[in-house]
């Protein structure tokens, strides 16, 4: 009788589960953007096909092949992406504008003599004063490589390394082009990076120098194989990367993360959060694996650049890799097919993880600015949370949500709107026993990444050098 009742309740509470979730569903789906819905519908695998088979038939696209000859290597790629680009800015009615940002490599250790390089910096003006000079990047590598990094004349088809996010840049940028967003949107495609990151660093270098906002950058390389070699078939996940501590960390900060945590907190966390959040609400056949590191054992990618700079990054990447299609020179051993060869690459799946790109990006670039100076203030022991921020100064900011999560849930869990507010109370909610954040929202529901707040004591200005305790 006992196990009957639990048995009971447990199937009551089951439903009334179910039914919050589906309300929350439709509640989600009626908030839900248009205008991402429409991007995230127009994305087409046929053009991410006819790119990549374009790609692999320049023979190779080495970084030290070939510049001039108009059929073969890294200098026939540059030019037919360049042409393609301008084509998707037809119809931007002049907001998108493309660029060949070139410049010498010095020698380097996959770089025998000094060689021209070429990043393709495609700009898509964000159209709210307030907001176009935030900037999101979104980027693919054009470059490939056989077995050694050095050989530019053996087939380097690099179909699904990186032809594969070069692809899919192109594909977003095309149909992101006809809409608007409040933010700038960089769609970028870079030489260099199997010769070390080479492309993006100078572009993120020359960022910095700049003092351009940089909000976000994702980067898209080998998100095309979906047959493992693990003999894994997954067409319906894709991993983003994001690191934790920052990698441009100072020892002020290191020292306050060690007394109150966030170790789990930076900025690419909240973005690769936010790209999950929003990837598989607008792309449900999709789930974003979040992979809480910065990258493979023994891997890097374009991001790393962007993260040692403080600019956030993540690294979309498939599920389950196989060896034999990457950095292999084409060939047959034994019967066994190797070569990053186009029958290898899932053009359907590279298209849904375009989508979540597309998505997470006009998200991004249609909601107001993640806020600023976010504090969480210490002065007082208490058992209320106190959180303070600077007010956004966007004209269709609506108010800001508090999030939050028990210290060991790996995502935010509850939400609760406040207002257009520049403070707030969480009463009787310890901040000893939780993770908060702040994110802003705009008239039409559009919402920012979340920032997680500094400890702020009562002296101190909103930046701290040092935590107050008490023993
Ligand atoms: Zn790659």
């Amino acid at each position: 009788m006992r196990r009957f009742c639990l048995l009971a309740l447990l199937l009551i509470s089951l439903v009334l589960n179910n039914s919050n979730a589906q309300t929350a569903s439709r509640r989600s789906a009626q908030s839900r953007n248009r205008t991402i819905t429409n991007i995230v519908r127009e994305i087409d695998a046929k053009n991410i096909e006819r790119t990549i088979r374009q790609l692999v038939s320049f023979g190779t696209r080495n970084t030290l092949s070939e510049q001039n000859d108009p059929k073969r290597g890294i200098g026939a790629a540059r030019d037919w992406l360049y042409a393609e680009f301008l084509k998707a800015a037809e119809a931007s009615g002049g907001r998108m504008t493309v660029e060949k940002q070139s410049f010498e490599q010095p020698k380097a250790a996959r770089v025998p003599q000094p060689t021209e390089l070429t990043n393709l910096v495609t700009t898509f003006k964000g159209t709210q004063p307030e907001s176009a000079s935030r900037i999101y990047v979104v980027s693919g590598h054009y470059d490939s490589m056989c077995s050694s990094p050095t050989d530019a004349k053996c087939d380097a088809p690099g179909a699904n390394d990186d032809a594969s996010g070069t692809a899919a840049v192109l594909e977003v940028a095309r149909v992101m082009s006809k809409y608007k967003f409040d933010a700038t949107i960089v769609f970028m495609t870079v030489p260099g990076e199997e010769q070390g990151l080479l492309g993006a660093t100078h572009y993120a270098e020359d960022a910095k120098q700049k003092a351009v906002n940089i909000d976000a950058m994702f980067t898209n390389d080998i998100i095309g194989n979906t047959l493992g070699g693990n003999g894994v078939r997954d067409r319906g996940t894709v991993r983003v990367f994001s690191e934790g501590v920052p990698s441009n960390e100072t020892a002020a900060e290191a020292t306050v993360r060690r007394s109150v945590g966030g170790e789990n907190d930076s900025a690419s966390r909240q973005l690769a959060r936010f790209i999950k959040e929003t990837g598989e609400s607008y792309v449900p056949q999709m789930k974003v694996m979040l992979v809480y590191r910065r990258d493979r054992y023994g891997r890097g990618g374009d991001h790393n650049p962007f993260l040692e700079r403080g600019f956030p990054a993540v690294r979309f990447t498939e599920v389950n890799e196989e060896y034999k299609h990457q950095h292999q020179n084409v060939r047959v051993e034994n019967g066994v097919q190797y070569g990053d060869l186009p029958e290898f690459v899932d053009f359907a799946y590279i298209a849904n993880v375009a989508r979540v790109n597309a998505a997470s990006l006009a998200m991004l670039a249609l909601a107001p600015s993640r806020p600023q100076n976010v504090n969480i203030l210490t002065a007082r022991l208490s058992n209320d949370t106190d959180l303070k921020w600077d007010a956004n100064k966007e004209p269709d900011i609506a108010g800001y949500e508090i999030v939050w999560r028990d210290t060991t849930s790996p995502v935010w869990t509850n939400s609760k709107a406040v207002g257009n507010v520049t403070s707030f109370t969480m009463k009787g909610m310890s901040k000893d026993n939780y993770f908060f954040g702040v994110r802003a929202v705009d008239k039409d529901g559009n919402r920012s990444p979340v920032t997680y707040p500094k400890p702020l004591g009562r002296n101190q200005s909103s930046s701290p050098s040092s935590s107050q305790q008490t023993p």
